[in-house]
Formats: structure tokens, C-alpha cells, sequence
């Protein structure tokens, strides 16, 4: 591509909120054949809300609420604050635990008034060793809602199932319909649980789905499909995505994520919506067509 086109290509994605750090990039994009899309704040808002409190037979909604909102206090995860927010907006106090612990894409554990709590989802339980059967009928049912279920453990028995909410962004659902107009395969890729991420594909309109990824499998997924000799775009917003955001042929960050994330990509979409990706690889088509 000639310095001129690119400036030019580069110059109309600015004015489009598309940030493009290299001209790699924006030759890059042409040839993107696979994308890849994090489902919690990328193609939804990422910003949940508390829903649900589905305690087990003897403990008060309330009382479980309260010590797991308290466990979560010192967490940063989007979950974490959808259920501080939930337990404050109905009247209870939130405490600091006494030890905090975040388990990387699992969930935490603490100690809240006495007790170990633990939050997170059925394999932080089953690491500490927590049958979760009886949680399992709950959580199924609001994950088939596409709301994310966080198993709930208190001194080592299963006490009850919280669910959240996030909703799609406007805009996803049209642009991932242009990503497959463009004869593009789009793949969601999420830590959240297989029937969350299924509800939540299934209202977008993407068919392949890669669910229970550990935040440092990521990348690995986005390795797998370039060893198939695709070319990979990723986009995502979170801390957990980064590495597959560098590892992709061409990533693709939030403005509104993480700045890691931003950090970790070639491009950045500063509005937050998903169609910035579709306008992203058509500049790059218009660009590589002017250059041949
Ligand atoms: P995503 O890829 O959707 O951004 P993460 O990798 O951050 O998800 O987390 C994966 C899963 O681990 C979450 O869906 C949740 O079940 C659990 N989890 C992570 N952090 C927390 C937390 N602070 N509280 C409760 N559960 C959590
Ligand atoms: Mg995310």
C-alpha cells in the first residue's frame, strides 16, 4: 500500500472513531476471514444487574445478599459491582470482609461475619472441594434465560444461586448481521457459563460459540483458529481478553473496555459499538482496492 492511501484510510477511520495505530493493521484487515467477538462488554453492555437471589431452604434471601455482597466489595468485576449496587439499592448494609480473595475467572472467596463465603461459578466450588448440586437446578434456569449464575458456598455448603443481567448493546445485532453479509465466520468467545452464552448467541445471531474459556485460554482459541489457516480479528474490552486481543491478525479494543485492552490492540472502536469493526474492514477493503 502506498503512504498516501494509508494516511487517507487512516484519516477517514479518525473521523469515523476508529483509531488504527499502524498501517499493518489497516492492510491487515482486508484478509480477515474469522472474528471474533467476547460476548460481556463487547457485545453486550457489560454492565449487569442483579436479578435474582435464589437462596437454598433455610437461609434468608436477605442474609445471603448481604455476605455475598460483602464478600464481593473489593472485587472489580462487572459482576462484583452488579451485586454491591443490588444489595444497597434494597437497604442492606455491605461490610468489609475480612479477607478477600479473587479467583481469575471464577469468582472470590471470603470471609463475611464469621463464615468462608465463596461466589463464583460451579468450578470454584468444585476447587474447594463444595458439592453444587443442590444450585444446579437454579442456575440452569437463568442461564437458559441467558443471565449469568454465580453458585453461592458458606463455609463449605452450597447456600444459593445470584443471577445477573447485562443486555445487548444497540447495534450488535446489526452488525454481526454485516460481518455475515460479508461472508465473515463470527465466533463468540465468553468465561460466562455454555447456556448463558448460548441464550445470548442465539439472540444475536451468532451460531459458534466457545464458552467456560478460562481467561488465559483466550488466546489459545484465537491460535487454534489461525493454525487453521484463518485470519483472525478479535475484539474485546476486558483485562481477560488482552492477550487474545495481541495475539489476533488484527485486534480490535473498546474505547469504553480496559486500557490494557487498548493497549493490547491495533485498532480501537472509541464509541464502544460493535459496528466499528464492520466500518473498520471495509476501510480496509477500499483502501487495499485503491492500491492494486
Ligand atoms: P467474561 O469472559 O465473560 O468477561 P470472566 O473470565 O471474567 O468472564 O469470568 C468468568 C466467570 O467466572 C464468570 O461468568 C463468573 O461465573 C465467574 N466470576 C468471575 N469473577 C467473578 C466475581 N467477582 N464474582 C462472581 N463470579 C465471578
Ligand atoms: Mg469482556
Amino acid at each position: 500500500a502506498t503512504p498516501l492511501s494509508i494516511t487517507v484510510g487512516t484519516g477517514k477511520g479518525a473521523m469515523a472513531g476508529i483509531l488504527i495505530r499502524s498501517a499493518e493493521a489497516l492492510e491487515t484487515a482486508h484478509k480477515i476471514d474469522t472474528v471474533v467477538l467476547d460476548k460481556t462488554g463487547t457485545i453486550t453492555k457489560g454492565s449487569p444487574v442483579l436479578t435474582d437471589i435464589l437462596p437454598v431452604d433455610g437461609t434468608a434471601g436477605d442474609d445471603l445478599l448481604r455476605l455475598v455482597a460483602s464478600a464481593e466489595a473489593s472485587s472489580e468485576h462487572p459482576l462484583a459491582s452488579a451485586i454491591v449496587e443490588g444489595a444497597r439499592d434494597r437497604g442492606l448494609k455491605v461490610t468489609e470482609a475480612a479477607t478477600f480473595e479473587s479467583v481469575t475467572g471464577q469468582g472470590v472467596r471470603a470471609h463475611v461475619s464469621g463464615l468462608e463465603v465463596l461466589v463464583g461459578n460451579e468450578r470454584l466450588l468444585a476447587g474447594a472441594g463444595v458439592d453444587p448440586t443442590p444450585l444446579v437446578a437454579d442456575a440452569s434456569a437463568l442461564g437458559r434465560d441467558g443471565k449469568t449464575a454465580m453458585f453461592v458456598a458458606l463455609d463449605g455448603r452450597a447456600a444459593g444461586v445470584i443471577g445477573v443481567a447485562d443486555t445487548v448493546k444497540d447495534g450488535s445485532i446489526a452488525a454481526i448481521a454485516a460481518l455475515h453479509d460479508r461472508g465473515l465466520d463470527v465466533v463468540m468467545i465468553t468465561g460466562d457459563s455454555r447456556l448463558a452464552a448460548a441464550a445470548i448467541a442465539r439472540e444475536v445471531g451468532i451460531r459458534r460459540v466457545l464458552a467456560e474459556v478460562m481467561p488465559e485460554h483466550k488466546a489459545s482459541e484465537v491460535r487454534r483458529l489461525q493454525a487453521e489457516g484463518r485470519v483472525v480479528g478479535m475484539v474485546g474490552d476486558g483485562i481477560n481478553d488482552a492477550p487474545a486481543l495481541a495475539q489476533a491478525d488484527v485486534g480490535f479494543a473498546m474505547g469504553t473496555g480496559t486500557d490494557v485492552a487498548i493497549e493490547s490492540s491495533s485498532v480501537t472502536l472509541t464509541s464502544g459499538a460493535l459496528l466499528g469493526v464492520v466500518t473498520a474492514i471495509d476501510l480496509s477493503r477500499a483502501t487495499m482496492r485503491n492500491i492494486k
